[in-house]
């Protein structure tokens, strides 16, 4: 299959990484939108958070104790902001799961 974040879960595309287990990847986003910003995605290949059903949902807890423990690593005591496009219209450009984890800055909210 022709999806990017596929190819950079398998190493095939070079990522800078946050942090590595057998079912989830974690690496800096190519164009940081926060002084922290990086990007959790299931090795499996979901298209989008319209994907998940019964019997993948266990990736998403997982990816979120995940996104915890590196919220405790790293510098992020001052608050966070993980999400999730999903669709066009939503902004998502890449069609495989991905959790955005944005830090270091104030965020607005509501979002654009
Ligand atoms: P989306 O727009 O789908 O919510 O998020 C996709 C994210 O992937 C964007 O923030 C974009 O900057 C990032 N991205 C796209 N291509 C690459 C890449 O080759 N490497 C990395 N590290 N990030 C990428
Ligand atoms: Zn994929």
């Amino acid at each position: 299959m022709d999806c990017l974040f596929c190819k950079i879960a398998a190493g095939e595309i070079p990522s800078k990484k946050v942090y590595e287990d057998d079912l989830v990847l974690a690496f800096y986003d190519i164009e940081p939108q926060a002084p922290i910003h990086f990007l959790v995605i299931p090795k499996e290949h979901i298209s989008g958070a319209d994907a998940i059903t019964p019997e993948n949902s266990r990736i998403v807890s997982h990816i979120y104790e995940v996104i915890a423990k590196l919220s405790r690593e790293l510098d992020m005591k001052d608050g966070f902001r993980v999400v999730t496009n999903c669709g066009e219209k939503a902004g998502q450009s890449v069609p495989h799961l991905h959790f955005h984890v944005l830090a270091g800055r104030s965020l607005a909210w509501p979002p654009g």
